[in-house]
């Protein structure tokens, strides 16, 4: 059956940007959970698995549409793999009694744990893990990785969230330097992303 209407179990404008661009050739009509009013879900796993499986088996019961949801995450070597699955916790605080998520001091707040460690290899890759749901039907799973390392020095100011600090591997600008079709055609998600069209699109 073809998908004409996709929803997207995240709140993340800047990853909802991305995902609209990758699916735009594929004639589908990207929705947010924002815009159907939909409730975030609790990231309650301990594996990229885990929660983006949760969310789109949530979000397709309460919708009744096909749902797509990605968990994704920055992980370190250095640091055990941390903040992995927490990526978007760490960069956490309470402002006023709120909880803001404030970026420019989780950079700050890894550079200085590398500093730190006294591990001179900051290898990190950034990982994704999509999960589809469709009503009345298993979850399937597509993922994708890309390697590189954290740099001592933000640059750029495109993309979202750690991209200022993460060299990809065989580049020499950070993804925070990338525009959104050139880091789509390397990145995790862009892989993932990869998988899952050829699976349930280029199939169809
Ligand atoms: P999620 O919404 O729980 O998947 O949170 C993923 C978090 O991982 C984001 O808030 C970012 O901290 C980080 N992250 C995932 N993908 C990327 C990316 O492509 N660039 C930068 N940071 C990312």
């Amino acid at each position: 059956m073809k998908i004409k209407e996709l929803l997207i179990a995240s709140h993340n404008p800047g990853k909802i940007d991305e995902i609209r661009k990758m699916l735009a050739p594929y004639g589908v009509t990207v929705v947010s959970a924002r815009e159907l009013n939909l409730p975030d879900v609790e990231e309650t796993g301990t594996t990229f698995c885990e929660n983006a499986g949760l969310k789109a088996a949530q979000l397709s019961e309460l919708s009744g549409r096909p749902c797509l949801a990605d968990d994704s995450g920055l992980c370190v070597d250095a640091l055990g793999g941390r903040p992995g699955v927490y990526s978007a916790r760490y960069a956490e605080r309470l402002e006023n009694g709120k909880v803001v998520r404030d970026f420019d001091k989780a950079m700050d707040m890894l550079i200085e744990e590398l500093r730190q460690s006294g591990n001179p290899d900051w290898s990190a890759h950034f990982s994704c893990v999509l999960a589809f749901k469709e009503p009345g039907k298993d979850c399937r799973f597509f993922e994708g990785r890309v390697n590189g390392r954290i740099v001592p020095q933000r640059s750029g100011n495109m993309g979202f969230g750690f991209d200022p600090v993460f060299l990809p591997d065989g580049f020499d600008k950070t993804f925070g330097n990338f525009s959104k079709d050139e880091k789509a055609a390397v990145s995790h998600r862009g892989r993932a992303f990869e998988k899952f069209i050829k699976e349930v699109f280029d199939a169809e």
